[in-house]
């Protein structure tokens, strides 16, 4: 089968690879849909592991194949798996977790010892015809969902953990810094879980617009100051909470914590490479909150397709473009960190 497997930094090649086979506890699901993440455009450029990496739980050295946003239909079930049956439309929870360690017990998954990511450092990838994960990966989709929808739920389900983690009261007020696909799967999941008004601030005018499309009231950062604009709207004392899923440093970090009220919350949802320069007195002083957001756990998964599934959560509109697996590097990955930068949301793959 064709799999996208990474060689090396910016060196990513279709490979003719064996098929995997069901084993006991497993499921083989031949994969139907694949989004691409802004993740992987940097695991692209700059592989999270090195080739010989063997992840403890996962036990697969590299090259490692790519993409865990990902819908498909259950190709064989192993022995021993319960309530799942060939023909299925499913999602496929992308992470590894030890059920063991203290950070599982509390039910932080995402948070565990021993965490890891199909689709980055083995186990298979959602860019390639077929992979088999263990049965409690695997999540039978309900009717009306199509394998289109069953990729988004992955992306979704970063976001809406991001919004559980900023506890904004129904009704709040949301900063929303960024509107990539993440900043816009906040906007989404932030609407279907009852936030008031979500202010967006974008550079780009043609992913502002879309913004505007799904409800937010968008800002221009370099026309509008967003700190002032939020203090001005919500009676000078500024948002319920906010996010940073730019990760450009204090030009975005900056304002979500300077929009933010007294006792609001700012979550990143942003991958961060250096430092930023804030003054801790203001947490002390107004009890902001700093947190961050990391993926997702089993509970936000179904939360997300629950949502969808009645209709909370219209997630199509992200999708910009549907290419095929062969043509997922050139019309999908290098368009992502090319032309397609401003222009593209969500691209699905299929095979
Ligand atoms: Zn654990």
């Amino acid at each position: 089968m064709l799999a996208l497997r990474m060689h090396g930094p910016s060196d990513a090649r279709l490979d003719d690879i064996p098929e995997p086979q069901a084993g006991p506890g497993t499921v083989k699901v031949r994969i139907a849909c694949a989004g691409i993440c802004g993740s992987d455009l940097s695991l692209y450029e700059h592989p999270a592991v090195p080739i010989d990496f063997v992840h403890p739980l996962i036990g697969e050295a590299g090259p490692h194949v790519l993409g865990h946003e990902m819908s498909g239909h259950v190709a064989e079930v192993g022995e021993g798996v319960e309530g799942i049956a060939v023909g299925d439309l499913v999602a496929v929870f992308p992470m590894v977790d030890d059920d063991v360690c203290p950070a599982c017990g509390r039910g932080e998954t995402n948070l565990c010892d021993q965490g890891g990511f199909l689709g980055v450092m083995g186990g298979g990838g959602a860019f390639s015809e077929y992979i088999v994960a263990p049965a409690r990966n695997i999540f039978v989709l309900p009717e009306g969902f199509t394998a289109d929808t069953g990729a988004l739920v992955e992306p979704l389900a970063v976001a809406y953990h991001a919004v559980e983690q900023s506890r904004i009261p129904a009704g709040g007020t949301a900063f929303v810094v960024g509107a990539g696909p993440i900043g816009l799967g906040l906007l989404l999941c932030l609407k279907a879980m009852g936030a008031g008004r979500v202010v967006v601030s974008e550079p780009s005018a043609g992913r502002r617009e879309l913004a505007a499309s799904f409800g937010a009231d968008v800002i221009d950062p370099g026309e509008k100051d967003p700190v002032a604009y939020l203090l001005e709207r919500n009676g000078g004392r500024g948002a319920d909470a906010s996010f940073d899923s730019a990760g450009m440093g204090d030009s975005t970090f900056g304002p979500a914590y300077q929009a933010l009220r007294k006792g609001g919350t700012t979550v990143v949802v942003a991958m961060y490479h250096g430092p930023v320069s804030s003054n801790p007195a203001e947490l002390m002083l107004t009890e902001k909150v700093c947190t961050g957001s990391y993926a997702y756990t089993r509970k936000d998964f179904a939360a997300v397709i629950d949502a969808i599934a009645d209709g909370r959560l219209a997630p199509m509109s992200l999708v910009t473009n549907h290419i095929q697996l062969a043509d997922v590097l050139d019309g999908g990955i290098k368009t992502l960190l090319g032309e397609g930068r401003n222009t593209e949301v969500k691209i699905l793959v299929t095979p």
